[in-house]
């Protein structure tokens, strides 16, 4: 029989010219889309002189773009068929590391140890807990993501819009976001069950939480959209455990009114109020 053969290939690595399926536990959908591919490079700016690191390389589609572009490229892949894979296509590439690890579990500027920039086609089962890892500090200078189109109408949502909420608020305080285009799930292979969409993420020069209160901002922001149906006099109130009398005097102090709701705050308004509420010992 046959047996021999196959008995050989079981097992060992994948060979260079045959990938693994891709795997759905890891969100695997990789772009076809040269256009597409484009405009995620194209929105990192001039990278001549630059450390680009990118998110979940996958078969490679953005990575070969960006080598041929940036000064250095350092690619994070959790699957260790696609890392090993990517090893071996650019390893005569001397500015191309690839690094097979968890993204969340990586410090991106540690591992760059210089002021990098940010790409990637997110796997989308952890889009919005990459987006908050990339905003530790310090951030890079630039992030380019490929999301959910829900997820980037969250990020970039003004105050008062039906899905403006922590999400929209948290990143508004510290960076700019952009969208920069849809993409279609025909641009993927597989193709996802949503419309996606490139957006670009810029740090804000006017960041309107000092890195020291970013932490419990975060942190006031999301118990306030747990409660975004009440009035901020209650929303305080819960928080702080204070009075009326108290959580009253500190909204008034921030010019604000008791009976705004949580979803009409801007970025800087939720930011006095953490001030105020910190000098206020909570
Ligand atoms: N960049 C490729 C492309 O556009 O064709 C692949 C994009 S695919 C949506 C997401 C990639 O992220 C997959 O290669 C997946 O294995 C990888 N990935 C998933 N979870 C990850 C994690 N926690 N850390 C690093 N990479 C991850």
């Amino acid at each position: 029989g046959n047996g021999g053969a196959s008995r050989f290939r079981r097992g060992g690595p994948p060979r260079g010219d045959r990938l693994p399926a891709p795997r759905k536990r890891f969100g695997q959908h990789f772009l076809k889309d040269t256009r597409v591919l484009s405009s995620i490079a194209d929105a990192l700016g001039d990278v001549r002189d630059r450390t680009v690191i990118e998110i979940g390389p996958g078969r490679g589609a953005l990575t070969d773009l960006l080598v041929e572009r940036a000064r250095r490229v350092i690619a994070i892949e959790i699957d260790r068929d696609l890392a090993a894979h990517l090893r071996a296509r650019y390893a005569d590439r001397p500015h191309v590391e690839i690094v097979e690890a968890d993204v969340l579990q990586t410090n991106l500027a540690a591992l760059a140890g210089e002021p990098y920039v940010l790409a990637g086609n997110v796997p989308y089962y952890i889009t919005t807990p990459i987006i908050f890892h990339a905003l530790v500090q310090p951030r890079p200078d630039v992030a380019v993501y490929l999301v959910q189109k829900e997820v980037a109408d969250r990020m970039a949502a003004p105050p008062g819009d039906k899905i403006y909420g922590a999400l929209s608020v948290n990143l508004q305080a510290v960076v700019g976001v952009e969208l920069i285009r849809k993409v279609p799930p025909s641009a993927f292979n597989p193709a996802p069950a949503v419309d996606s969409a490139v957006v670009r993420v810029v740090p804000r020069p006017d960041a309107v939480v000092e890195p020291e209160l970013e932490a419990r901002f975060r942190s006031f922001v999301l118990a306030a959209f747990g409660l975004r149906r009440k009035q901020l006099i209650r929303v305080v109130r819960t928080i702080a455990s204070f009075d009326a009398e108290r959580a009253g005097a500190v909204i008034a102090a921030c010019g604000l009114s008791p009976e705004a709701r949580p979803e009409t705050l801007t970025p800087a308004e939720f930011a006095k109020l953490v001030r105020a509420l910190r000098a206020e010992g909570l």
